[in-house]
C-alpha cells in the first residue's frame, strides 16, 4: 500500500483543484434553473474544458485517463458541492456496457452526448420478481422482422421520468436455463408503448418509478449482444455499478456527529463529556478509519494498474449500515427537535433527518447487505456456494417462472 500521491499525481491533482476552483458554478449561475438543468450545466462545462469522462477515449468525449486520475478528479470534486446526481447510470453503467458491446457507429451516436450531459439514461433491470435474483426477471421480447416486440414491467427505475434513453434486458426464450433465455437492448425512452409511473418515497421525493412496456417495438439494431447473450452483456452493466456505488460517501459521518455532540446537551451537559456518546463516537471512529484505509488499498491497486476485487463488497456492506447507525443516533441526540426536518429549522439544515430517509435505499440498490455478505463469502472467503435450487432447468419449468 502506497498512500501518497506520485510527482504526477500530485501535479495532476493541482491542474484539477485550481480549474475546479474557477469553473464549479456559483450560486448565481444556477439560480432560477431545475436540478438537472443544473447538473447540465456543470457536466457541459466539464466536457467542453476535457473534465468529463476522463478514463473515456478521446473520441467519444473523454481524455484517455487513467484510473487513479479518475480517484483524483472525484475526490477533488467531492470537496465542491457540484450539482451532478443525475448522469451516474448513463455514464457509469450504460456507457462502459457500450463501449464494449456496441458497434462503432452507435458508440459515436451515443458516448459524446452522454459525456456532455445532453442526454440521460436509466437501468431498466429489475423487476417485481428478479431483483437480487435479476436472471429471474419475466419481461419479453418477441421478434418480428427486424423488430422486438417487449411486454412486460420493470420497477425501481432510477429516473426513467427524465431519462432519454434506457438500458433492458428482458427474456428472449424461456425454454432455456434463466441465465441463457436473456437479451439486452436499448431503447428510446419516448417509444410509444413506454408508460413511467412515479415511486413515492418515504423521503416525499419520487426519484424511482415502475415502468410498464405495452407492444414496444424496438429495432433489432439496438441489441447488444447476441440472442441470448444478455447475462453476459448485463454483467458488464452490473460490475461497473458495483464500483460506482462504492462506498457510498456520505456527509454524515464522524465529523458532523461529533460537530452535533459538541452542540447539544444532555442533562445539562455538552453530549459530547457524555461516556455513552463518546464511546459511540470512538467505535465510528474506528470503522472510518478501516473504511478509508480499505478504500486506499483499491486506490493502490488501481495506481498499479490492477483492478481492486470482490472484496471491495465491503466498502458498501460496512459503510452504508454505519451512517445509518450514525444519523439514526444523531436524530436520538436532538431529543424533540430531531422529527423536525425542515432545512430552515432542523440542525445542519435536516442533513441527518433527510440521510436518515434515504440510506436504507442505498443499503439495497447494487447490492443488498446480504448479498454483499454473500460475494465475500463465496468470492474472498471461498466459503461453499449456496444451494441454486433453478440451476440448469429451463426457465418455464421452474414453478415461479412463466
Ligand atoms: C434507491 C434504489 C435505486 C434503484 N435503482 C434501480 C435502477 O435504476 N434500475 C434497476 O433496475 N433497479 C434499481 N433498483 C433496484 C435494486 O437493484 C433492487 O432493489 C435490488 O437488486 C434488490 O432486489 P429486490 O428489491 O427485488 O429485493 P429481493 O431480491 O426480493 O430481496 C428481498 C430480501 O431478500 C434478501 N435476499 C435475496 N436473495 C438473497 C440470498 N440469495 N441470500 C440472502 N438473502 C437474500 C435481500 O437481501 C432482501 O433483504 C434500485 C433500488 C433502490 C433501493
Amino acid at each position: 500500500m502506497d498512500f501518497q500521491d506520485s510527482a504526477e499525481e500530485i501535479a495532476f491533482r493541482n491542474e484539477v483543484k485550481s480549474w475546479l476552483e474557477d469553473n464549479v458554478p456559483t450560486a448565481k449561475e444556477l439560480e432560477g434553473l431545475s436540478y438537472i438543468e443544473q447538473c447540465k450545466l456543470w457536466q457541459k462545462r466539464k466536457y467542453d474544458a476535457g473534465w468529463a469522462c476522463i478514463r473515456w477515449p478521446k473520441e467519444f468525449g473523454g481524455r484517455g485517463a487513467s484510473a487513479i486520475e479518475q480517484v483524483i478528479l472525484s475526490q477533488e470534486e467531492a470537496k465542491f458541492d457540484v450539482p451532478a446526481g443525475v448522469f451516474s447510470i448513463g455514464q457509469g453503467m450504460a456507457a462502459p456496457t457500450l463501449m464494449t458491446w456496441a458497434d462503432e457507429a452507435a458508440k459515436e451516436r451515443y458516448l459524446p452526448k452522454l459525456a456532455s450531459g445532453e442526454e440521460i439514461w436509466c437501468q431498466l433491470f429489475s423487476e417485481p420478481a428478479g431483483g437480487s435474483d435479476l436472471a429471474a426477471l419475466r419481461t419479453k421480447a418477441e421478434k418480428d422482422g427486424d423488430e422486438w416486440v417487449i411486454n412486460g414491467q420493470k420497477i425501481w427505475t432510477s429516473g426513467a421520468h427524465y431519462s432519454d434513453f434506457g438500458i433492458l434486458v428482458v427474456r428472449t426464450d424461456p425454454s432455456v436455463p434463466k441465465h441463457k433465455g436473456l437479451s439486452y437492448f436499448y431503447l428510446d425512452m419516448k417509444s410509444p408503448g413506454v408508460e413511467i409511473k412515479p415511486i413515492k418515497q418515504i423521503s416525499g421525493d419520487a426519484n424511482f418509478n415502475e415502468v410498464y412496456f405495452t407492444d414496444v417495438r424496438i429495432p433489432d439494431s439496438q441489441r447488444l449482444g447476441e440472442v441470448g447473450q444478455g447475462w453476459q452483456v448485463s454483467l458488464t452493466t452490473l460490475m461497473n455499478e458495483r464500483a460506482s456505488i462504492g462506498g457510498g460517501g456520505s456527509a454524515v459521518g464522524f465529523d458532523s456527529v461529533f460537530k452535533l455532540a459538541q452542540k447539544v446537551d444532555i442533562d445539562g451537559e455538552p453530549a459530547i463529556k457524555n461516556a455513552a456518546v463518546r464511546a459511540k463516537l470512538a467505535d465510528w471512529y474506528c470503522k472510518e478509519a478501516g473504511l478509508k484505509y480499505t478504500g486506499y488499498r483499491s486506490m493502490s491497486a488501481l495506481s498499479r494498474g490492477e483492478i481492486p476485487g470482490p472484496e471491495n463488497s465491503i466498502g458498501k456492506l460496512v459503510g452504508a449500515p454505519k451512517t445509518q447507525d450514525m444519523a439514526s443516533f444523531a436524530i436520538d441526540l436532538m431529543e424533540m427537535s430531531g422529527a423536525i426536518w425542515d432545512d430552515a429549522f432542523a440542525e445542519e439544515a435536516g442533513l441527518f433527518q433527510g440521510t436518515y430517509m434515504g440510506i436504507p435505499g442505498l443499503r439495497i440498490a447494487g447490492g443488498t447487505d446480504e448479498i454483499m455478505a454473500n460475494i465475500i463469502a463465496e468470492r474472498v472467503l471461498g466459503l461453499p456456494q449456496e444451494p441454486r435450487m433453478d440451476k440448469g432447468i429451463p426457465f418455464s419449468q421452474v414453478p415461479t417462472g412463466n
